[in-house]
Order: structure tokens, then C-alpha cells, then sequence
């Protein structure tokens, strides 16, 4: 069938006189002149929905729809977006890897040939997210964390290597090479793309621009060097490289235009936190963010990608750059060839999307401005990411929220107990000075004693101090605000040199002026890639932060996860003891309650010399802006303006952060010289995964009694309990926790049914590919509070993943309860409040729902990526109508409810929850939130994993 638009097809000549074919706009726009004012972003989805037109999947319709877009419209129409590839991390991947292993057991039994199961666009995954810091502080921790890695997860690395032997397009960049979205911006994106013939439209081999879909949240740091790409779940993007369009909703487009320069001292972290809160005061879920002006003409390249990278966290699905000469200096400063480079800036110019719009010459939605000269030095925290404060601030706020209710995410403690110290006598270890600038020898704090036993409380805990290289300490006091962990991590900001160099020219100001950072305070260096320690070794760096304990831990995303390792025990019980709100400060994106360390209650998010400099104060009640950060020689007080290096000071270090040669040689390595560690592992051969007995891999059961025709649909629930009734704000890190794994939860006792020891269990995100682990871990987060357990005569609610069994009302664990509502045939339903499935994508959020047999979930609003993954996993998302909430309902939990869905299903149709209590019942009008034609399609075959397996083995 001839391509509808093949009068497109143009040609575009490269600086050194190669020609190119391509799928030209300039074209389109002949017919459609709206094409012109499209927002950049907007014109490159179109780019690949013009090129995929087949008439089936993406219509002509579909072209002009788009092409056709208006700012302010309603949205109804879905767009059918074609990738051209597709990134995983490892927590996410494997789980992928593992749905798709399951599917060539359903070929196979299906009687077809296996290999009918195989990405069609290139899927690389990148190993980052299992390092943990169990060391620390010194040069030999890389090497040690590293050994430890592969100790604990070389069941998922063996079958990482199954799956590279078994699927012709899938890539993995093994653990020690970096964080996915750095890799991802520094070698995978390699430009254009171009077509072979079969697969050009019909118009032969043809250029596109790189697009793609990843299964973490932060792929949208791509968007910083020009490339269309967000996260979606694991689900969709085992959807998408398996030939399925992405669906999403025809965005709006919020043009974000910045003016002025950033002042001097100030960094892409402050300015990044800025326009975190700006944009998520617009409310821009589920929009694209288009950033234009000539304020970002102004901005370097990594800056673009760490406002890109924290899209998730304004709530966008994008925060677009378009390309620029910035773009292409990057690509020159980070190895990319001389024919990419060329055929990437032809193709942009001849598309005519070269350069940031200048105000007037886009349509937008809406525009919001920012002047770059009033972003000030900030902190965001202590529980939300949106939650910034000005550096000056930063001791009265958290003094503040100390005593604050959890409404005004305080802490809810008395005021009086907030310079409390609590000696913590470490028995066991030698005795040493307590740091000099410590406060707990301020004068007239108030002691306790906390009594410490000579022996570790566990046996894991016993293990782990063994082999860690924590400095030893010995007898010293904790309290309120003191830092306990400072991390340079995430890939957020150590893909930015001018921050990573930031830290190092602080670190070595404060060496020379004599400060120090207290050896109990956990402190790392986890860059994202390997080229960060040479320019930080080939600037002279290094060593300074190497003394203050900013040794390199690990490439990957370590603290940023909550793969802190464990603090010292006697620091977990004094904490817990006296209900201590410590204090983590990291250079990451993500603080939500318990992401960096179970009892680390005050997470703040920095620029990494920020990060350093609060190492070296110890404490968040120390205000940096008026205060000495510390005692140097000689007793003097230094302050933050002595050690905080200049613009001048950074620009001058930028020539070893920008080396093509370097960035090419580093990342040859990842075929070439992948290290012992990773060619040591033996990976199973073979077409078809056998499941060898395993507590990491396990054959999902999804495709359990698969048949080719879907069963009937039931429409609606009948019957259902309350599993659960939450606030505002349940984050995916909430529903399925990544965490570490508690002894006593449902995922810890069955672990240890399997002879898994407490110090084996790794974390949750390393077992994502056993369902049985992640199905227990299911609302299993520590700090979750089911509103169904009633207040505590204080007021406080209990927290943990914990329910009340109805109809006898009996207290157990949400997981017990749910496998005796299944076993009882009784369906069960959450409620939840606004922005429900915030957080990290995860796709174990849903899956793991769906696995505890609940069957719907409603919402006051759900997050963009669990709401399309509930729809995914066959779970229904209702969300109440505005001003309603289970609340204001009245709601107790101890009633039974129906969903009424009437007699199909169509999106975003009316639906009625029927709430029934003492012979009494009563209707409350809901919106459904399955939003789109192939939602419906998804949800009537039991899931999107199902659906694209039959049409798979149909072909
Ligand atoms: S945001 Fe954190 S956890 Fe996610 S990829 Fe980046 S470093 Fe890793």
C-alpha cells in the first residue's frame, strides 16, 4: 500500500556533500501551514506518526489531527507514537526481560516459534541500579561495592546474559559503566537514526530523529540534547518494542521561556529546584514543557538535561530543548562521530528545528517566564522535591517543621525536644575524639544516654560492619538535623561537570582552609559515568574530595534508589529510640519518606557543593548563609562565601570535562573491555528460558492458562472490600516499596521460608523479577498509613503496610488479607486521594496490585504513568468527581461496594460506586479514567501483556 504522504519524502545534503532522504515537515506544512507554529516538540512526534503511516496502526488521520493541533483544545484524540528505540535499567529491565522469556514459553506451547518474540527497535539496558554503599570513605570502596554487586545479584546478571544471547536487539551496558540516563545522554543517543528499506515508508532508506521510551521515570533528561522520549512502564515499553505505537492523549504545551543569565554562584541544581516549584504550581501533568528564549539559548547542555531530568518531579511528560549550536558543541565534546554529528545538524536545519524558538514564533498553550538572575542558592525538602528553600532558610524551616502536624509536612514533634543530644556509646569500636564543630557540645543542649549493647542487635548487622571500611568512631551524640548521610549522587546532576567540578573546587578550598567532615556522616561520590572521575582526577580534584570522604562508591544510582546501605546500628536504634529526625543531604531528585534510608525522616535535595558543605557542618541547624560552616586552622571560622569557587574558577576546569577522545575510549569499553567481574558471569544459551529454582527470576504469572480469545468480560465490580484508604500523595515508592526488605514483612518471612539470610536479602528493586517477593512487597512500605486503622488518642496513625480484614474488622498484613479475599473470591478496591502512583515509574506498582486481586482504585487524580499501568495490568482507575473524595463521602473501610460500569465500556465514561452499610446504601458518581480507545482494548483482554501476545502469535 503506497505511503498516503509519500509526496513528503525530500532530501537534505550534510555539511561534507552526503545526501539523505527523510520525511520532510516543510512539506507537510504546504498543506497544513499550521504545521509551522507547532511547538518543536509537537512537530518531531509528528515526524513519526507521518513516517509510520500505515493505514492500520497510524492512519492519514492521525497525520492530520496532529498536524493540525491547537494550543487550547479539548483533548480527546489519542496519538499513535512509534519509538525508535527504547532505554531499561536493571530494576525495571529485568522484569521485562522476564515477561518476555514468558512469552516464548507461551509461543512454544502455542506450538510457533519462539523467536515470533522479539524487540523491533533496539533496547538497551543499563545495569545502575544495583550497587549499594556498603563501604564507603575511601579508595577501596568501588572495588568492594562492586564485588558485593555481583555477589548479590549474579542470578539477574546470568540471566541478563541469557537474555543477550537470545534476543538479536537487546544491548546491556554492564553495572560499573554508570547511571542509564548519563550513558543514555553521553553514548546511546547517537542523533539521527536512518531506516533500512523494508521499514522507510516505501521511500527506501530514510533519516529520523532519535525518539524513545524508558522504563524510569528521568528518561526525560534525555529532552535536554532534543530528543522526544519520557518514561512509561515497564509494561508499555515491552508494548512498544514489541511493534506497538506508545498511545498517549494529544498533550497541551506549556512554553517555558527563560530570560537573563543565572547570577554568579549559583547552579543548574538551584536553578533546576526553581523550576520545579514554578512548574508545579501551573499543574502541568500530563503536558509537554517546552523550554524557549533567549535565556535558554544561554544555558549549557547539561544544564538543559538536568531541568529535562526532573520532569517527573514538576509532573510533565517532558521538559523539551530544542536542538541547538549548544547541542551540537556537546555532541563534539562527547565523542560522537563527524558523520553523526553532520547528518544530525543537516537533518534538524532541514526540518527547520534548529535553534529555541523565540517568543512569538511557537503557539503555546501557555507561556510562563523566568528571569535566570533571581534563581538563588536553594534546598529542596525535607519530604517533597517541589518543596524548595532558600539556602538562608533552610535552619528555620526545618526548625519550623519539627514541630509541625504531617498536613503541613512537619514532624509532629514537641519543640522543646529539638536540641535534645543522645550520646550513642559505640562499645565495640575504638574510642576517638568526637568532631571538634560537632553540636553536641553546644553548651546547655540536654543529654540523654542512650544504652548501648556491646554486641551488634543482628546478626546482618554483625556481617555487614565486618566488611564495611566505615571509619571507626567512637563514643558521640546524635540529634535533630544532624547530617548522616551526604551523597554525590543521581543522575540529576553528575552528568553535570560544572556542579561535580563545583564540589571538587569546594572540597579542595575547604582541605586547604583545614576543615573536616565527621568520619560517622555516610559520604559518597556515585557518578554516573566512569568520564566524571577522569576529568575530576586529570583537574587535580580528586584527592580533596577523596580526604573529606567523597571517595568514588559506585557508578550508579546507589543513594538516589535508597542504596545507601545501612547506617550503624547504634545509630538506627538511637534513632528509633528517641524518634530522631536526622538529616541525608544528596544532589538527587527523589526525597520522598523512606527512599534514602528507613530512619532518615529529613531528606534534602542539593547541588553536590552544597552537598559537601553540609558534610562538613554536620548538621541542617546550621544556618550556611550567616554561619561558619567550621573550625579551620587554627581554630578560625570558615565561612560558605571562603570555599565556594567562582564561575571563572569552573570554566576553567571545563576543557577536562569535555573531551570527545575520552568519552569515545570510556565507552568502546563496554563491548570491548566490560570487565572480569561481568565476563565471569555464565549466562544460560538457549531461545527458550528454562527458570532454573531461583529467589531473584521467576516465570511471571501473567500468561498463566492463556488462551488466543480473551474470557468474557465482567463488567464492573460486585461485592468488594476496602483493601485500603489513602491520603494524598501515595507514592509508587509507597505501593511497591525499592527499598530494603524487612525481617518481619510478608517478603522478608518468605525470603527466609527459602534459606535466604537477612544479609542476602538485597533490596526490593533487585527482586522485581520474582513475583513472589514483589506481590508481598506490595503496599508493604514502612511509612504507608492506611487511613482504615483508626488515629491513635495522640492523633498519630500507624504506620506499614497493615489493613483491617473485613467483615471481622481483624488487624493483619494487606498481603495476608488479600490472599484471603482471593481465596474467598471476594474483590477488593483502594482509595486514595489526589496524585495517586506519584513517584518513580513502576511497573510493579500495578503489577503487584493486580497480583492482590484488586480490582479497581479510586482516586481524587492519578499520576500519568501508574494510571496507564493500572489500566495495563487490567485494574480499573475511577477517579471521584471534583469536590468528592472517600472522606467526604464518609468512607470508614468496613463497607461493601459495587462499581457500576453500565453496559460497555468507552473512555473516560461515567461510572457509579455503590456503597453499601447496615441495610443502607448509597451512589457516588465517578469519572473512569481507562482514557482511550486502546485502553478499552487492553482492559477487555485482561492487560496490555496478553493483548500484544495475541496479536503477536496471530500474525
Ligand atoms: S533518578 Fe536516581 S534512581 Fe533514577 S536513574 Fe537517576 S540516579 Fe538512578
Amino acid at each position: 500500500m503506497p505511503h498516503a504522504f509519500a509526496n513528503t519524502v525530500a532530501s537534505f545534503k550534510t555539511a561534507s556533500g552526503k545526501s539523505g532522504k527523510y520525511y520532510s515537515l516543510p512539506r507537510l506544512a504546504e498543506r497544513f501551514p499550521n504545521v509551522n507554529q507547532l511547538p518543536v516538540s509537537i512537530r518531531l512526534v509528528l515526524e513519526s506518526v507521518l513516517r509510520n503511516c500505515d493505514g492500520k496502526r497510524v492512519t492519514a488521520e492521525h497525520v492530520e489531527q496532529l498536524a493540525n493541533w491547537q494550543p487550547n483544545a479539548p483533548r480527546n484524540e489519542e496519538i499513535p507514537f512509534v519509538v525508535a528505540r527504547v532505554v531499561l535499567q536493571d530494576f525495571t529491565g529485568v522484569p521485562l526481560l522476564a515477561d518476555l522469556a514468558a512469552m516464548r514459553n507461551v509461543a512454544q506451547a502455542q506450538g510457533k516459534n519462539p523467536k515470533t518474540i522479539e524487540p523491533l527497535v533496539p533496547v538497551d539496558l543499563v545495569v545502575d541500579h544495583s550497587v549499594m554503599i556498603d563501604h564507603f570513605g575511601d579508595k577501596q570502596a568501588l572495588d568492594l561495592n562492586m564485588k558485593l554487586e555481583f555477589e548479590r545479584n549474579r542470578e539477574r546478571y546470568e540471566f541478563m546474559k541469557w537474555g543477550m544471547q537470545a534476543f538479536d536487539t537487546f544491548g546491556v551496558v554492564p553495572p560499573g559503566f554508570g547511571i542509564v540516563h548519563q550513558v543514555n545522554l553521553e553514548y546511546l543517543a547517537r542523533g539521527v537514526h536512518k531506516t533500512d528499506n523494508k521499514t522507510g515508508g516505501g521511500a527506501g532508506t530514510v533519516y529520523y530523529p532519535d525518539t524513545l521510551v524508558g522504563t524510569d521515570s528521568h528518561t526525560t533528561m534525555i529532552n535536554g540534547i532534543g530528543v522526544v522520549g519520557w518514561g512509561v512502564g515497564g509494561i508499555e515499553a515491552e508494548a512498544g518494542m514489541l511493534g506497538q505505537p506508545v498511545y498517549f492523549l494529544t498533550p497541551d504545551v506549556v512554553g517555558f521561556e527563560f530570560t537573563g543569565k543565572l547570577r554568579e554562584g549559583v547552579t543548574a541544581t538551584d536553578l533546576v529546584l526553581t523550576v520545579t516549584e514554578i512548574l508545579r504550581r501551573e499543574k502541568v501533568v500530563g503536558k509537554f514543557v517546552e523550554f524557549f528564549g533567549e535565556g535558554t539559548s544561554s544555558l549549557a547542555l547539561p544544564d538543559r538535561a538536568t531541568i529535562g531530568n526532573m520532569a517527573p518531579e514538576y509532573g510533565a511528560t517532558m521538559g523539551f530543548f530544542p536542538v541547538d549550536e549548544k547541542t551540537i558543541e556537546y555532541f563534539k565534546g562527547t565523542g560522537r562521530t563527524k558523520d553523526e554529528i553532520e547528518a544530525f545538524e543537516a537533518y534538524f536545519k532541514a526540518q527547520k528545528m534548529f535553534g529555541a524558538p523565540r517568543a512569538g514564533q511557537v503557539d503555546y498553550t501557555k507561556v510562563v517566564t523566568l528571569d535566570l538572575g533571581t534563581v538563588a542558592p536553594s534546598l529542596a525538602g525535607p519530604k517533597r522535591p517541589q518543596d524548595r528553600i532558600e539556602l538562608g532558610n533552610v535552619k528555620n524551616k526545618f526548625t519550623s517543621l519539627f514541630s509541625e502536624p504531617p498536613t503541613a509536612n512537619g514532624f509532629n514533634l514537641p519543640a522543646a525536644t529539638l536540641h535534645t543530644r543522645h550520646v550513642v556509646s559505640a562499645k565495640d569500636v575504638p574510642a576517638g575524639a568526637t568532631p571538634p564543630d560537632q553540636p553536641n557540645n553546644a553548651p546547655g543542649a540536654p543529654r540523654q544516654v542512650v544504652e548501648m549493647s556491646a554486641n551488634h542487635p543482628t546478626l546482618e548487622a554483625a556481617q555487614s560492619e565486618a566488611k564495611s571500611t566505615q571509619p571507626k568512631v567512637g563514643d558521640l551524640s546524635l540529634g535533630n538535623g544532624d547530617v548522616l548521610i551526604a551523597a554525590i549522587t543521581s543522575c540529576t546532576n553528575t552528568s553535570n561537570p560544572s556542579v561535580l567540578l563545583a564540589a571538587g573546587l569546594l572540597a579542595k578550598k575547604a582541605v586547604e582552609a583545614g576543615l573536616k567532615v565527621a568520619p560517622h556522616i555516610k559520604t559518597s561520590l556515585a557518578p554516573g559515568s566512569r568520564i566524571v572521575t577522569e576529568y575530576l582526577e586529570k583537574a587535580g580534584l580528586l584527592p580533596y574530595l577523596e580526604k573529606l570522604g567523597f571517595a568514588v562508591a559506585a557508578y550508579g544510582c546507589t543513594t538516589c534508589i535508597g542504596n545507601a546501605g545501612d547506617l550503624r546500628p547504634e545509630f538506627n536504634e538511637a534513632i528509633t529510640k528517641n524518634d530522631l529526625v536526622c538529616a541525608a543531604v544528596l544532589s538527587g531528585n527523589r526525597n520522598f519518606e523512606a527512599r534514602i534510608h528507613p530512619n532518615i525522616k529529613a531528606n534534602f535535595l542539593a547541588s553536590p557543593p552544597l552537598v559537601v558543605a553540609y558534610a562538613i557542618a554536620g548538621t541542617v541547624l546550621k544556618d550556611l548563609m550567616t554561619e561558619p560552616v567550621g573550625k579551620g586552622k587554627g581554630g578560625r571560622d570558615i565561612y560558605l562565601g571562603d570555599i565556594w569557587p567562582s564561575s571563572d574558577e569552573i570554566y576553567a576546569l571545563m576543557k577536562y570535562a569535555m573531551n570527545g577522545k575520552a568519552f569515545k575510549e570510556n565507552y568502546d569499553k563496554v563491548a570491548k573491555e566490560p570487565g572480569k567481574l561481568w565476563n565471569d558471569i555464565k549466562g544460560v544459551k538457549g531461545q527458550v528460558y528454562d527458570w532454573p529454582k531461583s529467589t531473584y527470576i521467576a516465570e511471571p504469572p501473567f500468561f498463566e492458562n492463556f488462551t488466543m480469545q480473551p474470557a468474557a468480560l465482567e463488567l464492573g465490580v460486585k461485592g468488594a472490600r476496602a483493601m485500603a484508604l489513602f491520603g494524598d500523595s501515595i507514592t509508587t515508592d509507597h505501593i511497591s516499596p525499592a527499598g530494603s526488605i524487612k525481617e518481619s514483612s510478608p517478603a522478608g518471612i518468605w525470603l527466609k521460608e527459602h534459606n535466604v539470610l537477612k544479609a542476602d536479602f538485597n533490596s526490593y528493586g533487585s527482586r522485581r523479577g520474582n513475583h513472589d517477593v514483589m506481590m508481598r512487597g506490595t503496599f508493604a512500605n514502612v511509612r504507608i498509613k492506611n487511613l482504615m486503622i483508626p488515629a491513635a488518642p495522640d492523633g498519630s496513625r500507624e504506620e506499614g503496610g497493615v489493613t483491617l480484614f473485613q467483615p471481622t474488622g481483624q488487624k493483619m498484613f494487606i498481603y495476608d488479607a488479600a490472599m484471603r479475599y482471593i481465596a474467598e473470591r471476594t474483590p477488593t478496591i483502594v482509595f486514595g486521594g489526589e496524585e495517586y502512583g506519584t513517584g518513580s515509574s513502576r511497573d510493579w506498582a500495578a503489577k503487584g496490585t493486580q497480583l492482590l486481586g484488586i480490582k479497581a482504585v479510586v482516586a481524587k487524580s492519578f499520576e500519568r504513568i501508574h494510571r496507564s499501568n493500572l489500566v495495563g495490568m487490567g485494574v480499573l482507575p475511577l477517579q471521584f468527581k471534583p469536590g468528592d473524595s472517600w472522606e467526604s463521602i464518609g468512607i470508614q473501610g468496613d463497607e461493601e461496594f459495587d462499581i457500576e460500569l453500565g453496559s460497555d465500556i468507552r473512555p473516560q465514561q461515567e461510572a457509579t460506586l455503590v456503597i453499601r452499610k447496615h441495610g443502607t446504601s448509597q451512589r457516588v458518581p465517578l469519572i473512569l479514567r481507562i482514557d482511550t480507545p486502546i485502553e478499552v482494548d487492553y482492559y477487555k483482554h485482561g492487560g496490555i501483556l496478553p493483548f500484544v501476545l495475541r496479536q503477536l502469535l496471530a500474525a
